[in-house]
């Protein structure tokens, strides 16, 4: 590439994590690096925007050398005040999400703020990547995987992405290193099973905590699942239209409405 690719940098877990300060630092080595992130933790807002309220932006301290800002929005706000805001005419080569601290493979890429925003840069046609690290450790390793971050991005950068495509990338924890190599795959068929912890709080008050099980009865050897817990890297190709295209015919057949 003759000039440096512009790359936009966002994540859901917030400008403060460690998983985005690995990216910047590996996308610092492939191009230009702009971030807008979210000023505080997102994580689980799936696709959520700021309507009826107001948003910040600041210009971050935490990224001296780049143009970088943190945003009290969303992350597709983030993703949407960076394309029509902070870049306007710049049109970046590559967007790109994470590292997010904890999964998203599966039915997760509906709940997750970090593919969400990776999916909003897909929305105004730039390609986009989601990267996650199955690892929930508070101490998390994201070191492990970072050859791998930049050979995929810069196989994105030289090879592209299918317009309207985001790719959902998820990487084992470091128990299974090395890792095998990358699968492309299908979303498993999962789900959570929640549970609601009742608890009290100081005032004798009841309030709830969100808990739950990931339930996975799909056993194809073609799903991110399958992928993960034998050591490979998942890429999962997602469209953001979620028409089911087939039962069209189906409700015309046989819900009869006269047209
Ligand atoms: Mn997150």
């Amino acid at each position: 590439m003759a000039t440096k690719p512009l790359i936009l940098v966002t994540n859901d877990d917030g400008i403060f994590s460690p998983g985005i300060r690995m990216l910047v630092e590996v996308m610092q080595e492939i191009g230009e690096v702009v971030v807008v992130a979210p000023d505080s933790p997102q994580s689980g807002m799936g696709h959520a925007i700021t309507i009826g309220n107001t948003i910040r932006l600041e210009k971050s301290k935490l990224f001296p050398e780049i143009e970088a800002y943190e945003c009290s929005g969303t992350p597709a706000d983030c993703v949407k005040i960076a394309k029509h805001f902070v870049l306007k005419n710049r049109v970046p080569h590559l967007v790109v999400s994470g590292i997010n601290h904890g999964s998203n493979s599966s039915i997760s890429v509906l709940y997750s703020g970090t593919m969400s925003a990776a999916i909003e840069a897909a929305l105004e046609g730039l390609p986009a990547i989601g990267f996650s690290l199955c690892d929930y450790d508070h101490n998390a390793d994201f070191q492990y995987i970072r050859s791998w971050v930049k050979q995929i991005t810069e196989t994105a950068l030289t090879k592209g992405i299918p317009t309207g495509i985001t790719l959902n990338v998820n990487f084992p924890s470091r128990k299974y290193a090395p890792l095998k190599g990358i699968k492309f795959c299908r979303q498993a068929i999962a789900r959570w099973e929640e549970r609601f912890e009742e608890r009290y709080d100081p005032y004798g008050r009841r309030y709830f905590w969100m808990a739950g099980d990931f339930d996975n009865k799909d056993v194809g050897e073609d799903t991110d699942e399958w992928a993960l817990s034998n050591g490979y890297i998942s890429i999962v190709p997602c469209t953001y239209d979620l028409t089911a295209h087939t039962s069209i015919g189906w409700l015309n057949r046989q819900w009869s409405y006269p047209s």
